[in-house]
């Protein structure tokens, strides 16, 4: 009972994250600063309090204004879920430290907390526009660079990093920045290979290779989805030929690999077992 409502109140501060991700989602690159009330994108009233509840508000207005009656898109709702979710799974990944050493809970905790956040608003910007911003791509990648001197396992302390680990940050990427080169940008896309970066710099070589692997095969499924369901959809237009953003799926893949604790020879016990 303890532990649900602990968990509930996790998902409720992610969420609200989340609300808060959505708005630097929509106001990046638009000219906006993220201060100030949120408004109507239809009618340009000022949101209230009622109005600003995650999850709830969309909910409750059935995915419309309440002042003008517009659409309200589900961006909002799915982005605030998601990392509602994410942030319990994170707390649940710490949870055996919560209590024990607070501190350390509270630095790792905080430190991915970040990092995952910076890659759902990198997923939702690749998503809507299919580019991955070059600002928000060199953030991750710093931070992670920068985590890599202090994260070890599961613990924070100043430390060099191996060679092998710094090298993920290179190694990783190569091989899709040479795919990208040959193909002209049609089969990969450059963003994507920058955010490889980053992911080899906050996991390694063997968890980041996992990452990637797990990226392609959650999106070659999607793919396959998409192309039998699309006719279903009626909206007929998606072919082979439709570029799917990989940058989510990349995302994906990173956070699977940082909470469930995978790595290359996790991977093969798992592919061994199937
Ligand atoms: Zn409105």
């Amino acid at each position: 009972m303890y532990q649900t409502l602990i968990l509930v109140l996790i998902f409720i501060f992610g969420a609200i994250i989340g609300s808060f991700l959505n708005v630097v989602i929509l106001r990046y690159r638009s000219g906006r600063h993220l201060g100030g009330r949120s408004a109507c994108y239809t009618c340009n009233k000022k949101l209230g309090i009622s109005e600003l509840v995650p999850i709830g508000s969309f909910i409750v207005q059935g995915g419309k204004c309440s002042s003008c009656s517009s659409r309200i898109s589900w961006q909002y709702p799915i982005v605030e879920a998601i990392t509602g979710f994410v942030f319990v799974f994170l707390f649940i990944r710490f949870s055996y430290l919560a209590f024990a050493m607070p501190a350390l809970f509270l630095g790792l905790f905080a430190f991915y907390a970040v990092v995952l956040s910076i890659l759902i608003v990198l997923s939702v910007y690749d998503f809507r526009h299919h580019v991955l911003p070059d600002q928000l791509v060199f953030l991750f990648a710093s931070i992670s660079f920068i985590g890599m001197f202090f994260i070890t396992g599961d613990y924070i302390a100043f430390h060099l990093p191996s060679l092998s680990h710094i090298l993920a940050g290179i190694i990783l990427p190569a091989p899709f920045t040479i795919l990208w080169y040959f193909s002209r940008g049609k089969w990969m896309g450059l963003g994507d290979a920058k955010l490889m970066i980053g992911i080899g710099f906050l996991l390694g070589l063997s968890a980041g290779l996992s990452a990637i692997l797990i990226a392609f095969w959650i999106g070659a499924l999607a793919g396959v989805l998409l192309i039998v369901f699309a006719p279903l959809l009626k909206k007929g237009k998606i072919t082979l030929k439709t570029a799917i953003p990989f940058g989510p799926f990349l995302a994906l893949g990173t956070a699977i690999v940082m909470l469930g604790e995978i790595d290359l020879s996790s991977l093969v016990l798992f592919l061994g077992g199937m």
